[in-house]
Parts: structure tokens; sequence; C-alpha cells
């Protein structure tokens, strides 16, 4: 199931599973290679310290092949058990930082190594159902989005915007005002996260760049989360932008249905 109004992009499912094979691949050369170095040896040491390499390749292969089953799963729109859910989750902490190291070597972008993780984690929140109260609903928004002139200070209060319409955060408050939700402009990661732990969301709808988006999702695991790309016409950091369409749809998901 989609998220009505959020776009799917297959092509980066496609990138993520020709990643996760060419990291299968190398996992198994190394078990290979390994294997064809201990044969002549027959040092307890040497044998000790090859299985137990062996032993951390075998479960890394199988990771990545449990890793592999699911995006397939995902891609096609199937549900995912919650033991599937958990592997994943082990394979964000594990594969994300193997997968943008790999991503340096063959000079992928980063970005879209980050947006595999941005969708995969949407996807997943887009096969469940919720019904959770506006006021149980966390919208997180970054101060970029602000326009660089505007001297009011939203960070400490999102009602000092006097509303003239030149940024998004005019449209973000009209949200605020059709769904009662919460919505706090951050600075970073530090203060997103004492947001989170002041008002205590039941469900997030995170706006950030693709490196903040993933970084949070990999701290941020005990909530549902959909992940919005802001937009940067002017570069990172600066007047950037969101599609209002896509908040709302985020939070529309979320919300308590009668
Ligand atoms: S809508 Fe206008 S007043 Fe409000 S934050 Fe944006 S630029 Fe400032």
């Amino acid at each position: 199931m989609e998220i009505e109004g959020i776009p799917k992009t297959d092509n980066i499912y496609k990138k993520f599973i020709s990643i996760l094979l060419l990291m299968f691949s190398l996992t198994v050369i190394s078990i290979v290679c390994l294997v064809l170095i201990v044969r002549g040896r027959n040092e307890y040491f040497y044998k000790s310290i090859f299985a137990i390499i062996i032993t951390i390749l075998f479960g890394t292969g199988l990771l990545l092949l449990g890793t592999i089953f699911i995006g397939v799963l995902l891609w096609h729109e199937h549900s995912v058990s919650k033991t599937f859910r958990r592997l994943l989750g082990l394979s964000f902490t594990m594969i994300y930082p193997g997968m943008l190291f790999l991503g340096k070597l063959f000079k992928y972008d980063k970005n879209s190594i980050r947006s595999i993780f941005i969708e995969l984690n949407n996807r997943l929140v887009s096969i469940d159902e919720y019904s959770i109260k506006g006021n149980d609903i966390l919208v997180l928004i970054p101060h970029c989005i602000q326009k660089s002139f505007c001297p009011h200070r939203i960070t400490t209060n999102i009602e000092n915007c006097k509303r003239c319409g030149k940024c998004s955060i005019d449209s973000l408050i009209k949200l605020k005002e059709e769904f009662g939700v919460n919505i706090r402009v951050v600075t970073g990661g530090t203060l997103a996260r004492k947001v989170i732990e002041d008002l205590k969301p039941k469900a997030i709808v995170a706006i950030a760049c693709e490196r903040d988006l993933a970084g949070g999702l990999y701290e941020v695991r005990d909530l549902p989360v959909i992940a919005i790309t802001n937009k940067r016409p002017e570069g990172p950091c600066l007047n950037t932008t969101v599609d209002i369409n896509e908040v709302r749809a985020a939070i529309k998901h979320f919300l308590y249905k009668e």
C-alpha cells in the first residue's frame, strides 16, 4: 500500500537490491578465500581466528539475504511480519554504514543511498494502519525552511510567524490548525531529540534533507516516522521548501479515523 500523495521511487529499490547483492557476493568471495587459506594450516591459533571470522561473515551473509528478501517483499507491497521488521532494524544498524562505505568506493551519490533507507522506512509505515489523535502526531520542520530574511524567531514558537506566506511555514501552520497536530521547528538532531522526549508523540512526520532524515531514522526506532525530503532550490540549508501535499498525506495516514 502506498501513502496517497507521497510518490514511490522504484528505481531506488533496484539500486538497493543491486548494492545488497554486491555486498552478498563480496561476503561469499571472502568466505571462499578464507576457507582456501585456512585449508593448508594446522595451527590451532589460525584455525580459531578463521572460525570466528567465517562465523561473522556467515551471519552477515544471512542478514544480507534476509534484507534482500524483505526488500523484495516491500517492493511488491506485501506486509512484513514483526520478525522481519526486527531483522530490518538490525540490518539498518549493520548494513547502512557498509552501504555508505561501498557507495563511496563505487562513487554512488550518498543521498541516493540515504534515500533507499528513507523509502524503505516509508514503505514499512505505509503498510500499517494507524488511528492516532492529532495532538499525538509531531511534525518536525528544519529551520532552513524559514526565509533567511525573516526576522521572527519561529524556533522558540512557531506562532511567532506573521503568516506573510513567503515560505512554507504559513502552510504548515494551516495544517496544524486543520488537524490539531504538533509542529516544531528544529535546528538539528539534538533539539529534535529533546522535542520528542518532551512531547512523547505516537507518530512523527519528519521533514529534512536526506542526511538528517537517514540519521534520525537510524536513531528513532520505536516510533512510526514518515520521512519527507525537503526541496533545496537555492542549495543546502537555505530557503528550502516542502511539498505541503506530501505532509498532508503523511498526517492523514497517521490520523485517527472515525
Ligand atoms: S511565512 Fe513569512 S513570517 Fe512566517 S516564517 Fe515564513 S517568511 Fe517569516
